[in-house]
Formats: C-alpha cells, structure tokens, sequence
C-alpha cells in the first residue's frame, strides 16, 4: 500500500468509480453476447424448474468482466454472492468454513480458482455434486468422519489459467465459458457509457484513441478513462479530445496500440538479442523477470492477439508487424 496520502484518496476514488462503472443489468453489460444468451438460458430453465443453476466456470484474461457477470448472475436469481478467492482456501478448515456457512441459494463465486490448494479440492467434489460436506473431526485414533448437508448453492468459478485447473474439478461444472478479448466496437461502447456515468463529454475520436489502447479489455478501457479525465480536469477541457488522450497515453508511456513499456521491451529485446526468435518461454520470463504465469497470461495473450507475437512449434517469434511497429526493420535477419 502506497503510504502517501493524495495517492491513497486517489485510490478511494478509483474504487468508488470502478463500483459505480459495474453493469449492473444484462442491458449495461456490452458485448460477449454468446455467453450472455447461454446464461440467460441456463438461469431461466434452473427458475422454470425451481432449481439452482448448474455450477459455472468462466475463464480468460483479467478484467474481462468474470467477476461482474458473476454478480450479474446472483442479482437475476436474487441470490446471496459470496465472494472468495483460491487464494483464500489454503487449508481445509478455510474451505470447510466456507461451504458451512452457505445459505440456501448462495452463489459461491470463487476468483483465481486455479490456485484452490489440490489437497482440498477432494472436499469441494462432494459438495459441487452432492451437497454433502464430508469432514473429519478429531485426532488420530478416535478420528471419525462427519458429513454435513449442505443448502443448494451455485459454485460460480473464475479463472486466467484454465490448463491449471484438474481435470476432476473441472468435470464437475455444469458450463465452462471461455471469455474472450473484446471487439473495438464494444470497448467503444463500454467507454461511452462510462463517460456517461461520469458525467463527461467526450468526443468520438478521443473515444476511439483509448479504445484502441484499451488492450480489448473493458477495465483497461475504463482505467485509461479515468486518468485521461483527470488530465481533462487538470487542463480545465470541458470536453475530452483526442489531444487529451494523447497526452496522456504518452505520460502514461502506453503507445496507440496500447503497448506499454514491458511489452516493448520484450519485443525489442527478441528482435535485438535473439534475431526475432524462436525464444522459449524461459527467455521472456528472464526478459521481463516476471514469473511463467505472468508472462503467459498478461503479456503474451494480448501480443499474440494483436499478431506481434507469434507461437510456433519451435517457441514464440516477433511477427513483421512487431518490426514495424517499433521502427526496427533494420534489425530483420532476411
Ligand atoms: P474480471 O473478473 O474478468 O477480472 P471484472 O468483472 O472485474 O473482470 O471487470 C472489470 C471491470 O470492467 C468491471 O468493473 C466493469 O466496470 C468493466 N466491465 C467488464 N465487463 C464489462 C462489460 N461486458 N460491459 C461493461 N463493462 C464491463
């Protein structure tokens, strides 16, 4: 936690927005209209049965929105969320506490469920299938196991590292949903409607300037807002431009592509040191000295998907487009 206290008040504020910029209704949820419908569908049937909806996995880069449909989801059925992390469910006693104190028609929502510990995931499988919560009481040889029922709940899951997730954990949800990076159309919207909560005129091309640096992603999208309004406001600019925007992108040291610093990096450094590759997942960790899992999901994903970056068989290679990109054409081994 940063210990200044404008930046702490700063970040109050953000939090503050970021609530106020959740959609709160399928409406104000733009874009990923496959996994919308199929929602819609599954909670309709689970209401026409008087039933619980089947457990959901959601998985896919950060900030794609696996959290809010999630509160989407409890706020349709009008349903409890209880919200944790795999993080948070180390020890047995911290999942077994956590199961115990559901409510009839809780929505479980479990963030980075891939880091549920696997020791304790042989607890969950029971109470995924069959509400029934099998815990041992006692010490040694008067040890004896007790099963608890458990109300109907929906686990609601969310994951950035599916292939982490054990194959009997994920066999037992109902639905796994692949979220996917979004189209520029719908992060445009989603900005605008931001902009709209916000209370700020914008102009269309300023607009389209941060959606185009918004990495396909709505939080990015509306992080990027956030600080070119507040630029906007220091400069006294009753409406948003894309001068604004600009402006602050290179304060920001994120380029029009939405590129930031590391992501240049990584590029030069393939292109420089290793003749644009192929490079091993090792090498770009050792470049970026960030962990696999890190590299995986942040960075290459997104440089994959705007065809900089490129996996082939014999490991990851800088696409032509990355050598224009960074105006390092000279460096192209023909
Ligand atoms: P994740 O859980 O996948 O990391 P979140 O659900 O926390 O992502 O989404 C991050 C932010 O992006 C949300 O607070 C919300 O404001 C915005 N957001 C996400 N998805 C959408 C969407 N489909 N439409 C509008 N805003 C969205």
């Amino acid at each position: 936690m940063n210990g200044n206290p404008m930046e702490q008040k700063k970040g109050e504020q953000d939090f503050q927005i970021d609530t106020l910029l959740r959609p709160d209704n399928w409406d104000s949820y733009i874009g990923q209209e496959r996994i919308k419908a199929n929602v819609k569908i599954m909670i309709e049937a689970a209401q026409k049965r008087g039933e619980r909806p089947d457990h959901l996995l959601f998985y896919g880069p950060q900030g794609l929105g696996k959290t809010t449909i999630a509160n989407l989801i409890a706020k349709e059925m009008g349903a409890q969320l209880r919200i944790t992390s795999g993080v948070n469910l180390e020890k047995t006693g911290d999942l077994v506490s956590t199961l115990a104190n559901l409510e009839e028609g809780d929505i479980l929502f479990v963030d980075e469920a891939h880091r549920i510990n696997r020791t304790i995931e042989e607890i969950l499988y029971p109470a995924m299938e069959s509400r029934k919560l099998h815990m041992m009481v006692g010490k040694g040889p008067a040890a004896r196991q007790l099963t608890l029922d458990l109300p109907a709940f929906t686990l609601i899951a969310a994951t950035t590292r599916v292939n982490l997730l054990s194959a009997p954990l994920r066999s037992r949800f109902g639905a796994i949903f692949s979220m996917d990076y979004y189209e520029q159309a719908h992060i445009e919207e989603i900005i605008r409607r931001s902009a709209g909560i916000l209370g700020l005129q914008i102009e269309s091309g300023a607009v389209a300037s941060i959606a185009r640096a918004a990495r396909f992603t709505p939080r990015t999208a509306n992080r990027l807002l956030k600080r070119v309004r507040d630029y906007a406001q220091v400069h006294n600019m009753a409406t948003i431009g894309e001068e604004a925007v600009y402006d602050t992108l290179e304060m920001l040291e994120i380029d029009e592509l939405g590129l930031e610093k590391w992501d240049r990096k990584l590029l030069e450094s393939i292109i420089k040191k290793f003749k644009g590759g192929p490079v091993g997942l090792n090498t770009l960790v050792a470049i970026l000295g960030e962990d696999k899992g890190t590299v995986e999901e942040i960075y290459e994903p997104f440089l994959i998907k705007m065809g900089l970056l490129q996996k082939t068989p014999s490991g990851r290679v800088v696409t032509d487009e990355a050598y224009d990109h960074l105006n390092l054409r000279q460096f192209k081994v023909q």
